[in-house]
């Protein structure tokens, strides 16, 4: 096992390369359609989990989300 060759990911807003343990990760909704105008028309929603360096996600407010987040959390399973 070396040293210095840790996993990096790239930051979503960025693109700068991050250690793995210093990024934050985040699931961002995404939403997609088929572009088709009549009834075949689909839109759907997926989660895409993408990396943010920490100053990014300081920046968009990326840690007040998952808080936010954590604490519906907590009232749903009173
Ligand atoms: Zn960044």
């Amino acid at each position: 096992m070396s040293r210095g060759k840790e996993t990096t990911v790239h930051c979503d807003q960025c693109g700068r390369a991050v250690p793995r343990n210093k990024g934050v990760m985040f699931d961002k909704p995404v939403s997609f359609n088929t572009g088709m105008q009549n009834t075949n028309d689909v839109r759907f929603f997926e989660r895409r989990k993408v990396w943010y360096c920490i100053s990014c996600a300081k920046h968009r407010g990326i840690f007040e989300k998952k808080k936010r987040l954590a604490i519906d959390r907590a009232k749903k399973m009173l």
